[in-house]
């Protein structure tokens, strides 16, 4: 897939449980080919119904979700807060189980698992069993298991939350890393302003409940990051930014845009036949 084409596109999606509520409004949103994009929204606003249109789970109740090229089966690494290990298996068994689902030979998936094993850094613990591995090996582990199938997608849904910030910055700068060298395509669900402007390359922050995009802004910065972005001038000054746009999005409906350099001049703008304060 060529850099820069879409691989997904969501078109106006909306889904309404059956209980009435409405969890996503009419959601419009590309992710390209090779980007990084993370998705920043409060609680309960609609993620990981979103995640589960995308991954096929559960069918929008209005609008589409568009794969490109269309026709071929998709390929998508599902990554979770929990890392959802088989505590029976060694870690090298957890990362074959999609290709032994998938039918895949043997000697294919040997070379297949040795190769995401080496990705994630955790050579020598391929006969490791989970219950031997601190949280951050075990995510490691998870990782592998999504990148076994050569995604087009890596879905991740706040797969560091649960992480002690030692180990979730080194697993970041590990991920951007991977991203980097790979040209991984990301879609990446998270809670932290701060984790969302360090990881994605664009970020994408939702309205709460009913979940639409409230904004849409690209971060300029060294890819792959390192710890030297973290506390840079830029980084923070981004921080700022999606803070301000989170803080907006949480008022009302809105559609908002920034400039790649952002601050200054930073407008708001209503969308159409929408104004503050509706919702
Ligand atoms: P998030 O991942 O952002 O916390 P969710 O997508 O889990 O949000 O949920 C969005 C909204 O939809 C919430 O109000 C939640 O209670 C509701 N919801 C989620 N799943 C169901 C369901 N199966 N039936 C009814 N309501 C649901």
């Amino acid at each position: 897939m060529t850099a820069g084409a879409p691989v997904l596109t969501l078109r106006g999606a909306s889904r309404v449980y059956p209980s009435g509520t409405r969890a996503l409004d009419r959601l419009s949103l590309s992710v390209v080919a090779g980007e990084f994009l993370t998705l920043l929204g409060p609680s309960g606003c609609g993620k990981t119904t979103l995640l589960r249109l995308i991954a096929g789970l559960a069918e929008p109740s209005d609008g589409s979700v568009e794969w490109s090229p269309d026709g071929g089966a998709r390929r998508l690494g599902f990554v979770f807060q929990e890392p959802t290990l088989m505590p029976w298996s060694r870690v090298e068994d957890n990362i074959r189980l999609p290709l032994m689902l998938a039918a895949v030979s043997p000697a294919e998936s040997a070379g297949r698992v040795g190769e995401a094993i080496a990705h994630v850094g955790l050579e020598g613990f391929e006969r490791a069993y989970p219950r031997e591995l601190s949280g951050g090996m075990k995510m490691r582990v998870s990782i592998a298991r999504a990148l076994v199938t050569d995604p087009q997608i890596l879905l991740m849904d706040e797969p560091f939350a649960a992480l002690d910030e030692i180990t979730r910055f080194k697993l970041e700068n590990d991920l951007s890393s991977l991203a980097q060298r790979r040209r991984l395509t990301v879609l990446f669900v998270t809670h932290s302003v701060f984790e969302s402007v360090y990881l994605g390359s664009r970020v994408v922050v939702l309205s709460p409940r009913p979940g639409r995009v409230a904004a849409d802004l690209r971060v300029d910065g060294p890819a792959p990051r390192g710890e030297a972005f973290r506390t840079s001038a830029a980084y923070l000054d981004a921080c700022r930014q999606v803070s301000a746009l989170l803080a907006l999005a949480m008022e009302g409906p809105l559609t908002l845009s920034l400039s790649p350099s952002g601050g200054e001049g930073t407008t708001p703008t209503p969308s159409p036949s929408e104004g503050r304060g509706q919702g």
